[in-house]
């Protein structure tokens, strides 16, 4: 396998292999072209309602479910949101919706009522696909005109799934293919607050999702990993990565699906269930983040718990060299490490061969660049700077909100990752720090300004910053620094009391919440965060 990147001139590294095999299909027709080897192989199992669905179920209850929205009065481009966990049906569901020309946006079903709010009205979602469970929350959610329910209909429900996927699909004509055009027409919208500020709506064309996968499934980057065929017998992996978060969406709804692999799903990652469906389904890969190989790394989960891994991906965080090597003593799998965002669809980088903290080489059909952060100028190997990257995996922009599309995605198409980083000898890529204000905890974002405006709205608060501190087992945490308003007393507690119900559990203040006397600012009134890093560190390092 050959290491395949170009260094042009000015400083850009290009991997030239080329693949055209994605233009003009969606993802689905994309799958069912290439699926027929492994059509009655099962695609999706879950041990916890002991449902599974071969390939060709997937593909025709999709169909039923796409002839059914239209049937309902559902037209092009009208957004649907996905509030759940990660079923056996979530792969004919978000293809239904793209089969039927609509948009899909996936979101986390453990939010609030407030947090779901904010993201239903941000992309205008007027109908919603959830578990019954969800139900009393999503009543109260106005904009929300109908919802399709999971098993049998109920009241309050427009519709129910199972019932729409009977539907007759003969001499329905869907919007596919030709009708959609996949370069311009958006498939997704997943959310990311960017570099800067609240969450945005990404938007990712059908492209953007065909050819991100198309881009993993490229023989320069799967001939590196060992056993990586169908041929071999069939791949098995288990979904632990939620599927309304880019990266877990990416690797299971189509790489995996792309490898024809037999995919476990866990509608949540807890430990006693993860350890086991490892045991009772031998998974041959996994794609994680590096919070759960803490969790491999423990004593609960044996050596022999492992054996049946020939690869694992990691990405969505950084990961120590300490905790990479500790593993690669447990686990003989081959660990690569990858990098994306949101906004990449998420990946642009993978490594063709192990190489310790390096998050690879760029994917095929993509460009990479680091900038000088104070300048803007491209600077060569070795030299730190922020991550720009240009593709076909680069986003649409964020949904109705140009201002910060232009901020992103420059006049070139570079897309500037708000991540500083390097290239080394080998031209292979290292993140070094993050330049953006994210937080992220166990792999999911956090907004500083999210949880900033919340604070704001306690009425003792006068000011308030947040920031992510490093934690070994989460990665980092959010932590809030507070000013009190004139002559007002608050207490820890109580702050814990006042956002216990408003964000998820991921968004907690866990990092603690210390009382100061003012927020560290610039002169334009930005609130110097890695100053307040900065001093945590320093004196957790003195304590
Ligand atoms: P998200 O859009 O939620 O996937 O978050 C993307 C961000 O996660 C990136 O911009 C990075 O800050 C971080 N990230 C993703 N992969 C890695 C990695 N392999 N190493 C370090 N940070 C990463």
């Amino acid at each position: 396998m050959m290491d395949s990147v170009t260094v042009t001139a000015n400083n850009e590294i290009y991997c030239p292999v080329e693949d055209a095999s994605f233009e003009g299909f969606i993802l689905p027709e994309y799958i069912r072209q290439e699926m027929s080897t492994w059509k009655d192989s099962v695609a999706f199992e879950s041990p916890e309602s002991g449902v599974s669905y071969t390939y060709s179920q997937v593909m025709e209850h999709s169909r039923a479910f796409a002839t059914s929205l239209i049937k309902q009065g559902y037209s092009k481009g009208d957004v649907i949101g996905v509030v759940l966990p990660n079923i056996p049906e979530y792969g004919s569901i978000i293809f239904g919706i793209w089969e039927a020309g609509l948009v899909a946006s996936p979101t986390n079903p453990m939010y609030t009522e407030e947090e779901l709010t904010y993201q239903f009205n941000l992309c205008g979602i007027k109908a919603v696909i959830a578990n019954k469970d969800m139900l009393e929350k999503l009543h109260s959610i106005s904009c929300v005109e109908k919802i399709i329910v999971m098993g049998e209909i109920s009241e309050g429900c427009t519709a129910s799934y199972h019932e729409m996927i009977q539907t007759d699909t003969t001499g329905m004509r869907l919007s596919m293919g030709s009708a959609i055009n996949t370069k311009t027409e958006t498939a997704l919208i997943l959310f990311s607050s960017g570099t800067t500020g609240l969450p945005k709506g990404v938007m990712l064309t059908h492209e953007n999702v065909t050819v991100n996968a198309v881009q993993f499934k490229n023989q320069s980057v799967i001939a590196s990993i060992k056993n990586f065929d169908v041929e071999s017998g069939q791949e098995r992996t288990i979904a632990v990565l939620p599927f309304f978060h880019a990266y877990g969406f990416q690797t299971v709804l189509t790489q995996s699906m792309l490898k024809g692999a037999h995919i476990v799903t866990l509608t949540k990652f807890l430990p006693a269930l993860f350890l086991k469906a490892l045991r009772q389904h031998r998974p041959t890969f996994l794609c994680l983040v590096p919070t759960v190989i803490n969790f491999l790394l423990s004593e609960q989960v044996a050596v022999e718990d492992l054996t049946s891994l020939h690869t694992i991906i990691l990405g969505g965080a950084a990961i120590s060299q300490e905790t990479t090597i500790k593993f690669g003593k447990k686990c003989s799998a081959l660990i690569l490490l990858g990098y994306g965002l949101t906004e990449l669809s998420p990946a642009s980088h993978v490594c063709r061969r192990p190489k310790l903290g390096s998050i690879g080489l760029p994917l095929p059909m993509t460009w990479v660049k680091v900038i000088d952060i104070q300048s803007g100028d491209t600077v060569g190997r070795n030299v730190q700077g922020e991550i720009c990257v240009k593709g076909p995996q680069v986003m649409k922009g964020y949904y109705n909100n140009e201002a910060a599309t232009k901020a992103t995605i420059d006049e070139d198409g570079w897309l500037h990752t708000g991540d500083c980083g390097y290239y080394d000898d080998d031209n292979y890529f290292f993140i070094v720090d993050r330049i953006k204000d994210i937080i992220k905890v166990k792999g999911f974002q956090v907004s500083p300004t999210e949880m900033e405006n919340l604070l704001k709205t306690h009425s003792k608060i006068a000011d308030t910053a947040v920031i992510g501190i490093p934690d070994s087992s989460a990665g980092e945490l959010p932590r809030a620094y507070v000013v009190a308003k004139e002559g007002m007393n608050i207490s820890e507690e109580e702050l814990h009391g006042f956002i216990k119900n408003r964000v998820a559990a991921f968004k907690q203040l866990r990092g603690g919440i210390e009382f100061v006397d003012q927020i560290p600012r610039n002169p334009t009134g930005k609130i110097l965060r890695k100053e307040l890093v900065k001093c945590y560190v320093e004196s957790s390092n003195s304590d």
